[in-house]
């Protein structure tokens, strides 16, 4: 950690932060230009109390040297991580689908969806049980008995399943059903009491961008994730708040080359809660691929107009499976496989 001293900083404020950095263990190399003067902090700069050193008298400015995430960070971690979820892998090159209905409707519903999915050539599935509606008086899901519909309906197809889990009072039932892969979504990006519980267990986890999340942010709350000794994390970009009103979230495909580097972790893309509409959603699949995503999380219904929730931008069964095929083309092109 570097910090910079305010030009008329006295000696005493200076030796007063040599004398804190050093209390916290480490040592110090105080540099005097002919108008500041700068102290390096020379150690593990996490123990170092950043905003206490930020407010003390005569420092003007305190610049990180090393990135506040560590697990989750390639610089500790070279290598891609591979997520195994019974025969499949998320992360490797082959490049892995999730599909399925916003919410877990009907048992008809969802054993039709399951074999809409499995037929289309994706090999995992979507469906919330529980769901985070803006409104309190929409559709809130299906609850336990929307998990066991879930199951009976995966299975069937032999799909793992993915959903979310909104409070940690939910997560017993989760492991009941065997719950494959556990989503975090967009609204608890930040809830660090959920993200330190899924870090005790080691199923993967599904860590969705917040609204309106930086990429260190969220790397931040995957390391929540990881410090608890679960480092099974898939990132998830599904847009984020912008001024556009044209469509529901800005698609920031930009953060998918950003990611690979900052991180080994595998990085996934929501189009359809990114697009909001269905006619987006296959363009801006083919955009995630083809930016080095390492599969997709696809909103799929049986009868698009019939969904309870986010009918909008939901693919037909007829849709996913063109779109499967146009995706094969740019994983080749990209030299990778569907
Ligand atoms: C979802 O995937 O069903 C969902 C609610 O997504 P998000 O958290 O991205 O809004
Ligand atoms: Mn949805």
């Amino acid at each position: 950690m570097i910090i910079i001293m305010q030009s008329h900083a006295t000696e005493a404020e200076v030796q007063a932060v040599v004398t804190k950095i050093e209390s916290a263990g480490l040592t110090t190399n105080i540099s005097r230009g002919t108008e500041r003067t700068i102290i390096g902090a020379i150690g593990n700069e996490r123990e170092l109390p950043h905003e206490s050193l930020l407010a003390s008298p005569g420092v003007d400015d305190v610049m990180r040297i090393v990135k506040p995430y560590k697990i989750v960070a390639r610089e500790w971690h070279e290598e891609n991580t591979l997520i195994t979820v019974k025969d499949i892998t998320i992360g490797g090159d082959e490049i892995q689908i999730i599909a399925g209905p916003c919410s877990v409707e009907t048992q008809a519903q969802m054993d039709l969806a399951a074999q809409n999915v499995a037929e289309a050539g994706c090999r995992l599935m979507r469906g919330g049980a529980f769901k985070p509606r803006t409104s309190p008086y929409a559709f809130q899901g299906k609850g336990v008995e929307g998990l066991e519909i879930f199951r009976q309906a995966a299975d069937k197809q032999n799909l793992p399943i993915v959903t979310e889990l909104m409070d940690v009072r939910q997560l017993d039932s989760f492991l009941e059903h065997g719950v494959d892969i556990i989503q975090i979504g967009t609204r608890n990006m930040q809830n660090f009491d959920l993200l330190k519980e899924v870090g005790k267990i080691h199923i993967p986890i599904i860590l969705k961008r917040g609204l309106c999340s930086t990429i260190s942010e969220w790397l931040m709350s995957a390391e929540y994730i990881a410090a608890g000794g679960n480092h099974n994390i898939i990132l998830c970009e599904r847009g984020v708040r912008s001024f556009e009103t044209a469509y529901r979230n800005m698609l920031d495909v930009t953060a998918i080359p950003v990611l690979k580097k900052e991180t080994h972790l595998p990085v996934i893309v929501d189009p359809s809660h990114a697009g909001g509409k269905a006619a987006l959603v296959p363009a801006l699949s083919k955009a995630a691929i083809a930016a080095g995503a390492d599969g997709l999380l696809v909103e799929v219904h049986p009868n698009p107009c019939e969904a309870w929730c986010d009918a909008d931008q939901a693919l037909s069964p007829l849709d996913i499976k063109t779109l499967m095929a146009e995706l094969k083309l740019i994983a080749q092109a990209v030299g990778r496989k569907i």
